[in-house]
């Protein structure tokens, strides 16, 4: 595996390695459902890129940003197992130099949920992702379920920029009791770790009274009664799977989204309607 510290070293090795390329863009702290990403981008393209860089832009003042988990040597071993080709490990230095001033704002799919929680976060989630875009010019740019309006957003930013990519979504690996894997599952408590499959239980109970005819309103006051303590709910709404506009009846492509705090941990998690030339 080639490991790449800046963009220019990048585009040259990757000049040299066979097409289609499949781009996987993570923040380090690889778990199962960063390797599920690699394996879909080794199933369709012949050469495959992993990016590791915690961004700091897409952290808010008072978030995680210092205490996010890291483990390089550790991402790097997973990372070439998993069979990637090439590692780019930009320094933050090197992604936002002195003088730094540009940045991607996504309006629509960005405006609620996620991005009125945390208001600065898709706009730097759009810069790095359009720089590494820029570094990487993948194919594919492979992305997972678990933050599904991330995915509404870049695919808002892919089309509206006219990148040349397409975006390909693989679905949320799960912990063996439902809970979605993440990065952040390591800072729940026991108590709440025990508590935090509720999330994933509520959202399956909002699906099964949308699929008996429910109202999404209704639907979710049920799935609503299914948070554990110390859970504390954010939001639970049905929104169209492009726009991230909440909908009154299902009407796929659309997702179910769920945000619940446990303790000082926010999670997210969600299940996809597909349907639709997009869907
Ligand atoms: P992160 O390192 O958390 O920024 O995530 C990097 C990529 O991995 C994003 O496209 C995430 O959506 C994806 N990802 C994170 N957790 C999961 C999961 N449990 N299942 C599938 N994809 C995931």
């Amino acid at each position: 595996m080639i490991v790449a510290g800046d963009a220019q070293q990048a585009r040259r090795a990757l000049a040299a390695l066979p097409r289609p390329l499949g781009f996987v863009p993570t923040m380090g702290a690889i778990h199962a459902g960063h390797l599920a990403l690699i394996e879909a981008a080794r199933g369709r393209c012949r050469t495959v890129a992993v990016s590791v860089f915690v961004n700091p832009l897409q952290f808010g003042p008072g978030e995680d940003f210092e205490r996010y988990p890291r483990d390089e040597a550790g991402d790097r071993r997973a990372i070439e197992e998993a069979g990637a080709d090439l590692l780019y490990l930009p320094s933050p230095q090197n992604m936002y130099p002195p003088g730094f001033g540009t940045s991607i704002d996504v309006n629509g799919p960005a405006a609620r949920y996620e991005g009125a929680a945390r208001p600065t976060h898709f706009r730097g989630v759009a810069t790095v992702v359009t720089k590494l875009l820029n570094a990487i010019a993948p194919d594919v740019l492979v992305l997972g379920q678990k933050d599904a309006q991330q995915t509404a957003v870049l695919r808002r930013l892919v089309r509206d920029l006219d990148l040349p990519v397409e975006v390909q979504i693989v679905p949320t690996a799960r912990e063996h009791d439902g809970l979605a894997r993440s990065s952040r599952n390591v800072y729940l408590s026991p108590q709440e770790r025990a508590a935090a499959p509720s999330l994933y239980e509520a959202l399956r109970a909002t699906d099964a009274a949308l699929r008996n005819g429910a109202s999404s309103k209704a639907a979710c006051d049920a799935g609503m009664l299914l948070l554990r303590e110390p859970g504390r709910w954010q939001y639970l709404d049905v929104v169209d799977a492009l726009t991230f506009e909440p909908i009154p009846h299902l009407r796929p492509p659309a997702f179910v989204i769920g945000s619940a705090v446990f303790g000082k941990t926010r999670l997210i998690d969600n299940l996809y309607y597909e349907g639709g030339a997009d869907g």
